[in-house]
């Protein structure tokens, strides 16, 4: 069985190891490209938002590579989402109909580790939940790479970029929980010599979509380019951090909504709650700006788009929100960044 999934940047790596760890082969088709954002578009309704077709088109690669099975998340949501797959399903059967489509709901532990997964992969549901604890570790081992390389990147750019290639492969060879805390070790030894803490960096919380804010192909790469320009990129966004909200394990949940209720009291859907609570609680931290990044066509990230509009006026915070589609120039977005960097650090330093 060869199965895809989207890829989900560096969070890739976990997922691969997940299927895997279940018996298949993973096969994700090539990375990320502008044929495939140009393949999805072409099959998706025009104003679907943008990581479905970017989704889309990564399947249609994947189909191309030769995967036979196909896992997408999915789940009933006050958005678009709730329906992605069902309209992946459809237009991807017209394009082959040799594979299967599998819709995994996010919202339904017991039918995930007891019915859907050990259907699919013909295994236990021992083995499911064996190898989803498995996937947590891992994912958390990336969140604190996450954590490591955005930090370096912001004091000492060229060197924390040499640096990653050894950084991945470490992640990659991990394969028990035992070794997840000794790669740990190894990430702190490459990096930390190389972290520069006499620079002057600024901090700049990100919020927005959790698909933009996880995979560098939909977001343009905005942490490397925030990192370039020596600012330490602050996230709160992870699929460590999903993964644990969906296993109700992750107590800054709570911290989050109570916080986001200032400006926005239920939510819309989507991750707009998270977005506005993060940033409520970033402007709290004195964090020096905040970046909001989403879809274009993503009415809950619009909504938290108001909401953050009020939060930035209360706190003289700046806020800049960036809406990304297919038609988005990344010369445009860099300039954006760029500006808004001077401004907040000129609001920093010389303020
Ligand atoms: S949260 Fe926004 S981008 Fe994501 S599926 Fe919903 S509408 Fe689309």
């Amino acid at each position: 069985m060869k199965v895809a999934f989207p890829y989900l940047g560096y969070d890739t790596i976990a997922l691969k190891k997940f299927v895997e760890l279940l018996g298949a082969e993973s096969c994700l088709g090539p990375p990320l490209t502008a044929r495939t954002l140009s393949l999805g578009t072409k099959y998706s309704p025009e104003l679907i938002c943008l990581p479905f077709k970017i989704t889309l088109g990564n399947f249609i690669e994947a189909l191309e590579a030769g995967a036979d099975t196909l896992l997408m998340a999915a789940g009933a949501r006050k958005c678009r989402f709730g329906y992605y797959h069902y309209l992946q399903e459809n237009i991807l059967k017209k394009i082959d109909n040799r594979h299967c489509f599998y819709a995994i709901s996010q919202y339904t532990p017991y039918e995930f580790f007891f019915k859907k997964m050990p259907q699919i992969f013909g295994v236990t549901p021992q083995k499911v939940i064996y190898a989803t604890w498995l996937l947590l570790h891992y994912s958390a081992l990336i969140d604190y790479f996450r954590k490591l390389i955005r930090l370096t990147r912001a004091y000492n750019f060229y060197d924390a970029q040499k640096k990653e290639l050894e950084a991945l492969r470490i992640i990659e060879n991990v394969s028990s929980f035992k070794e997840v805390q000794k790669a740990k070790k190894e990430l702190r030894k490459i990096f930390s010599p190389i972290i520069n803490t006499s620079n002057e960096i600024i901090r700049i919380g990100l919020v927005g979509e959790i698909y933009l804010m996880l995979e560098p192909f939909a977001n343009y790469e905005i942490e490397k380019e925030l990192g370039k320009l020596g600012v330490l990129v602050v996230s709160k966004r992870s699929l460590y951090r999903h993964l644990k909200h969906l296993l109700k394990l992750d107590l800054f949940d709570l911290r989050t909504i109570s916080n986001a209720y200032k400006y926005l009291k239920d939510s819309p859907g989507g991750e707009a709650i998270k977005t506005v609570g993060e940033a409520h609680i970033f402007a709290k931290k004195n964090i020096d700006g905040i970046i909001h990044i989403y879809p274009f066509t993503c009415m809950p990230e619009n909504i938290a788009y108001e909401a953050l509009q009020k939060l930035a006026r209360d706190y003289e915070i700046p806020i800049l929100s960036i809406s990304i589609d297919e038609h988005t120039s990344k010369t445009g977005l860099l300039t954006r960044l760029e500006a808004f960097v001077e401004v907040v650090k000129r609001k920093k330093f010389k303020g």
